[in-house]
C-alpha cells in the first residue's frame, strides 16, 4: 500500500481519486487519469499456503506516512498530502507511527460509489429524523466531521460437505384425563435418530479486519458487493482517502468465517430433518472443507465520531450503498419536553374524565331531585 501522492500532468497539482468518474481527478484543473482495473488479476489465495504469501509481502515500501491512534490505537494509513490528524473513528489525535507492520498487499478494493456531499446529505437527513438528537448535532455536517476511509476485511471461500446426525421427532395428539376428570387432547412428540448430508460452496464470507469500531454498528451498514463490484487493488483508490491496516490475523478471522458457516450448515441440516419430521434437535455436524481461499479488501465507508458530554459517539455511511447506521446522544432538554408533553395530555384525559364525571353527578342529583318533587306529588296525592 504505496501511499504517494499523484500529480497532474497538466497543471502539476494534486489529483485525487474522483467517485464520479472513478478515475483520478486533479483538483484544479479537472484533468483525469484512468485507473487501471484487471478483475480478471483479482485471484483467491489458497488458504493452507497463506504462510508463504505473508513472508512475501512483508516486504513493502516504508515510506508511506501510517499514524497511530491516540485514543483508539487504530493504524491507519494516509494520503502524503494529508495535514488534518483527526482519527475517523473516536475523533482523537493521530501520531505518526514506528511500528512494522507485516501487511498483506489488499487484493481488491470497493471503490468509493459515494462522494462525500452526498454522504453529507444522508446524515443530514438521517439525523433530521432523530429527534431526540441534540439540535447542535445537527450542524455537526456543515464542519466536515464526515471522513472517507476504506477498512480492512477478509473474505473466505470453500466449498463444504457435511454428514450430520441427530433427533427429528414425530409429534401425535394424545387425550388424556386431568385432575378434575375432563377429558383434554395433548401432545407428545416421539423422537427417532437421524442422519444425512448436505452441502454448499460459499462464497465471499465477510468477516471484519479492524476491531476499532463497533461490530454491530459495522454490521449494520452491510454488505458490500465484494463479489462483483470488486476492482483490483491500486494505491490511487487511496489518494484522497485514508485506510485502516488490518489488527485481526487471518486465523482468527478464519475462525469467525468458519463459525459462519457452520451456522448456516446447521440451519440446513434443520431445514432437511424438518421436510419429513415435525421437530428437529441435537443435531452435530461433522463437516469436510475442500478449495479454502481467501481474499484481502478494503470497502469503504464514511465515519464520523463525536464527542458529547464525555462521551464518543459513531455514525457510519456505507460508501458504497449509502447504507447509514449510528449512535447518538438523546437531548436532556427534548426528553424533559417530551415528558412534560405527556403529563399535560395525561393531565388533560384526566380533567375531561373528571369534567364528564362532574357532569354526570349533576344529572344524578338532578335526578334525584325530581324524584324527591314526585315523592312529593305522590304524598300530596295520597293526602
Ligand atoms: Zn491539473
Ligand atoms: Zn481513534
Amino acid at each position: 500500500m504505496a501511499d504517494k501522492v499523484y500529480y497532474c500532468e497538466n497543471c502539476g497539482n494534486i489529483m485525487e481519486f474522483d467517485v464520479k468518474s472513478q478515475k483520478l481527478k486533479c483538483k484544479s484543473c479537472g484533468t483525469t487519469q484512468m485507473i487501471t482495473n484487471d478483475q480478471k488479476s483479482i485471484v483467491e489465495h489458497p488458504y493452507d499456503k497463506r504462510a508463504e504469501r505473508k513472508k512475501q509481502t512483508e516486504i513493502i515500501e516504508r515510506e508511506e506516512k501510517t499514524m497511530e491512534c491516540k485514543g483508539c490505537g487504530a493504524l491507519i494509513r494516509v494520503p502524503g498530502d494529508v495535514t488534518s490528524t483527526e482519527c475517523p473513528y473516536c475523533g482523537s489525535q493521530y501520531v505518526l507511527s514506528d511500528k512494522q507492520q507485516d501487511a498483506i498487499t489488499p487484493d481488491g478494493v470497493v471503490p468509493f460509489k459515494i462522494d462525500k456531499n452526498s454522504g453529507n446529505e444522508i446524515f443530514k437527513s438521517w439525523i433530521s429524523k432523530r429527534w431526540l438528537a441534540p439540535s447542535r448535532l445537527k450542524n455537526l455536517y456543515e464542519k466536515g466531521g464526515l471522513q472517507g476511509i476504506y477498512m480492512p476485511y477478509w473474505t473466505f471461500d470453500a466449498d463444504t460437505y457435511s454428514r450430520y446426525n441427530g433427533e427429528g421427532g414425530r409429534d401425535r395428539q394424545v387425550k388424556e384425563k386431568d385432575k378434575d376428570g375432563n377429558v383434554v387432547t395433548k401432545t407428545v412428540t416421539d423422537w427417532y435418530p437421524v442422519s444425512g448430508h448436505v452441502e454448499k460452496f460459499f462464497d465471499d464470507v465477510l468477516v471484519r479486519a479492524s476491531e476499532s469500531l463497533d461490530g454491530k454498528l459495522l454490521k449494520g451498514i452491510e454488505p458490500y458487493n465484494t463479489t462483483k463490484e470488486l476492482n483490483s487493488y491500486s494505491p490511487e483508490y487511496m489518494s484522497g482517502y485514508s485506510a485502516e491496516l488490518y489488527k485481526i490475523p487471518i486465523e482468527d478471522a478464519h475462525e469467525s468465517a468458519t463459525g459462519i458457516m457452520e451456522r448456516e450448515l446447521k440451519n440446513m441440516a434443520e431445514k432437511d430433518v424438518r421436510r419429513t419430521y415435525d421437530q428437529v434437535r441435537n443435531i452435530r455436524l461433522d463437516t469436510r472443507y475442500s478449495d479454502e481461499t481467501y481474499k484481502h479488501v478494503l470497502v469503504p465507508i464514511y465515519s464520523m465520531a463525536y464527542n458529547f458530554e464525555g462521551k464518543t459517539y459513531n455514525v457510519l455511511i456505507n460508501g458504497e450503498t449509502g447504507k447509514i447506521d449510528g449512535a447518538y446522544p438523546r437531548s436532556k432538554v427534548k426528553i424533559i419536553a417530551i415528558i412534560l408533553i405527556v403529563i399535560a395530555i395525561i393531565a388533560g384525559i384526566i380533567a375531561a374524565v373528571s369534567a364528564k364525571e362532574t357532569k354526570g353527578a349533576q344529572l344524578e342529583t338532578e335526578a334525584s331531585v325530581e324524584y324527591e318533587v314526585v315523592m312529593e306529588q305522590d304524598y300530596n296525592e295520597v293526602v
